[in-house]
């Protein structure tokens, strides 16, 4: 099967007060084109990190990051900001919406930057598709956790994307909400055949996927097929 993210060698070091700290040490790993993945480990182990890379928000210091075919270091930041406007979604665990837009707005952004047609009629639709079309027109701070984060599956879906990538994407909500949240990870992974890679502390949401990879210390410790794989 085809991959569309290659790991190799990937290092990321800081430096801090004079030291070198070394936050993710030589990770190698693959990622199949429609797969499902999970990356789990103690907290301050380098997931958010690895995760940052492989999305391009952040560069690595050693080890390369090819994502749909594209080596992201060779890329300026403007370029690493058009490969993640063209081929990945992203959530987070704490949101990150803009407090000053309402939810219609803040789905219409991603849109507006690709300067794509009909951008309302368009993210009408995405917030239809989470079922908060009846919250287009509130402001994050008027939704609740669960419906902040159901905008923000609304606005990582508006490219129709190769690839998500979502940091504890239920960290922050009850069960109930997590459980809808992760459907429509779900969904879209087998409806429209999106790879997922997914952060989590959650061992219900880790077991839905196919694959658990184990970091600890910045190293990749295990990677394992779960009964899905
Ligand atoms: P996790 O997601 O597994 O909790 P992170 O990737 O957030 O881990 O962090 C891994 C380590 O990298 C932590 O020790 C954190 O303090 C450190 N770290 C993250 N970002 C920076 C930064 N910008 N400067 C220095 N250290 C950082």
């Amino acid at each position: 099967m085809d991959n569309i993210l290659n790991i190799s060698d990937l290092s990321k070091t800081y430096q801090s007060a004079g030291r070198t700290l070394t936050v993710l040490d030589q990770i190698n790993f693959s990622v199949a084109v429609g797969s499902t993945n999970a990356i789990v480990g103690p907290s301050g182990s380098g997931k958010t990190t690895l995760l940052g890379l492989c999305a391009g928000l952040d560069r690595s210091t050693s080890g390369t990051v090819e994502l749909n075919g594209i080596n992201l270091n060779k890329l300026t930041e403007d370029q690493r900001a058009q490969v993640r406007n063209q081929h990945v979604g992203f959530i987070f665990q704490n949101f990150q919406l803009l407090p000053t837009l309402t939810a219609l707005e803040n789905v219409m952004v991603p849109l507006e930057l690709r300067g794509e047609k009909n951008i309302k009629a368009r993210a009408l639709d995405l917030l239809d598709k989470v079922g908060l079309s009846e919250r287009s027109h509130h402001y994050p701070l008027q939704l609740s956790g669960g419906e902040q984060q159901r905008v923000s599956l609304a606005r990582a879906f508006s490219n129709a994307p190769r690839i998500l990538f979502a940091d504890e994407p239920t960290g922050n909500l009850d069960a109930e909400t997590s459980d809808k949240v992760i459907k429509l990870i779900f969904d879209l992974n087998k409806e429209a055949g999106t790879t997922l890679v997914v952060v989590t502390h959650d061992p219900e949401l880790a077991a839905k996927t196919q694959r658990i990879i184990r970091i600890k210390g910045g190293k990749l410790i295990a990677d394992e097929k779960t009964i899905n794989g």
